[in-house]
């Protein structure tokens, strides 16, 4: 190589700074400060037990909604954010009262299976609806089948959800239940009974939203547990006619107002630009909300508030937004996004802890080209928590996924999921759920995401122009 080519080349390596010079030594010494802190603490573990014990289920538009919002306005004014307020957001309401399945086959004793009935579907008549069942292997088999073999049948689809440590698995399975009772209903079948959405082998079932394009075409639909899915589909194995009996007993109420719980650090230079850190508030009506998404509103405050134990306040504002309303169709998020999006220019970064309470083992991102070294220097600091640079490719969490269309820029921090399906949305999501140890790592990522972020060089490249890249 020549002395020329050898010049050039060591001046294009000068020229890329190394990932610690978009930040100063002292705010990668804060960064680690932070981290130290949070892991030496319990990640905020006497939020969520706090929560979960004083409110417990905290479904959308119920009693236990308005004291979760006063609650959360009462600690977060109690931790000292500069400064803490609501904005409502409404929504229809519904409330499960019971749900009941039982079985009965020719040569086989009638048997009750485990249930919940999914969310926002219709009660039957009283005494509830009988009919034969018609088993699909998965959505599209239903999606398949002629008309003829469903009208007038009670539909059941036998789909397991596969367990996954980034719960990409959730998705595809899911469908069955989003979508599952909407086209049982267009060929004419008199109910649905799913297999839970879930990974456990425990007796109890996944509960969570379903829609109808047309209310008054809506079916009864319930999840089953996982055990008594596969009870059910050997006794349809067994070549008989098998009978369900299905009553579901759920009310629709009148719209209420619930609250986007939101606390602000000031910034100190830029209080105009924000980083906004997210988890959802309300949960659904079984089990406590502990890993669904206490742990989440215990993660992003534990973050907020080893920042705001710093001597100094961070460049940029840092908001933390407990969302209202996630679990019946990301309520909270879609009125966030509603609110602000003109704005979104101002707002550097969403990302949102919802996915439990497992250690972060990889940061992902969606900012601009310019803005994308600044996250791998995030990324070098994230590092000694075992967390490794992943893709350009985020969503920023269920919240922030209204924002996306309009150009939030955001950050996933993915956690190990790999049992998370085990307890979501039943009767089991509670406390003695969640390990602190792995809490405290979360925390810790969170304090040095929001930090660095807010201390950031560069604009993460919020707006319309990030649609285009
Ligand atoms: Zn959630
Ligand atoms: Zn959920």
């Amino acid at each position: 190589m020549s002395n020329l080519r050898l010049t050039a080349l060591l001046a294009l390596v000068v020229a890329l700074p190394a990932p610690a010079d978009w930040f100063s030594e002292q705010e990668i010494e804060t960064a680690r400060e932070l981290r130290e802190r949070a892991l030496a603490g319990d990640g905020g573990f006497e939020i969520v037990a706090d929560l979960t014990t004083r409110i417990g289920p905290r479904m959308a538009g119920t009693e236990a909604d308005a004291k979760a919002v006063a609650w959360a306005e009462e600690l977060l004014n109690d931790i000292g954010f500069d400064r803490v307020w609501l904005e409502p957001v409404t929504f229809d309401t519904w409330h499960r009262e019971f749900e009941r399945v039982t079985v009965r086959a020719p040569g086989v004793t009638e048997q009750e299976l485990v249930s919940l009935a999914l969310g926002f579907t219709p009660a039957t008549p009283e005494g509830g609806i009988e009919a034969e069942v018609v088993m699909f292997e998965d959505l599209a088999a239903l999606q398949a089948a002629d008309a003829e073999a469903v009208e007038g049948r009670i539909v059941f689809i036998a789909n397991r959800m596969e367990r996954s440590r980034d719960g990409s698995t959730y998705g595809p399975a899911v469908q069955a239940r989003s979508q599952g009772p909407q086209v049982a209903a267009e060929k004419g079948a008199e109910a649905i009974v799913i297999r839970s959405i879930g990974t456990s082998n425990n007796r109890f079932a996944h509960t969570g939203m379903t829609r109808f394009d047309d209310a008054s075409q809506a079916i009864p639909a319930v999840a089953i547990s996982n055990p008594d899915a596969d009870q059910l589909e050997r006794m349809v194995a067994l070549g008989e006619p098998v009978t369900v009996h299905v009553e579901v007993s759920a009310v629709y109420s009148e719209p209420y107002t619930s609250h986007n719980v939101i606390a602000e650090i000031t910034g100190s230079e830029s209080p105009e630009r924000i980083v906004a850190l997210g988890a959802h508030l309300d949960s659904w009506d079984v089990g406590t909300g502990a890993l669904d998404d206490g742990a989440g509103i215990a993660i992003i405050t534990d973050a907020a508030r080893l920042i705001l134990d710093l001597d100094e306040r961070p460049k940029r504002s840092i908001h933390v937004i407990y969302f209202a309303a996630e679990e019946i169709g990301l309520l909270g998020g879609r009125a966030w996004a509603e609110k602000h999006h003109k704005n979104f220019e101002n707002y550097q970064l969403g990302a949102e802890s919802d996915f439990g309470a497992g250690p972060i083992y990889e940061i992902a991102a969606r900012v601009s080209d310019e803005a994308w070294p600044v996250i791998e220097a995030i990324q070098a600091e994230l590092e000694p928590l075992g967390i490794e640079l992943g893709g350009r490719e985020a969503s920023g969490g269920p919240d922030f996924i209204p924002s996306l269309p309009h150009g939030l820029a955001v950050v996933d921090l993915r956690q190990d999921g790999t049992d998370y399906f085990d307890y979501h949305h039943t009767d089991n999501d509670t406390l003695d759920k969640i390990d602190p140890d792995n809490l405290a790592q979360n925390s810790a990522a969170y304090a040095v995401l929001a930090w660095l972020a807010a201390q950031s060089p560069k604009d993460f490249g919020s707006g319309p122009e990030l649609l285009e890249q």
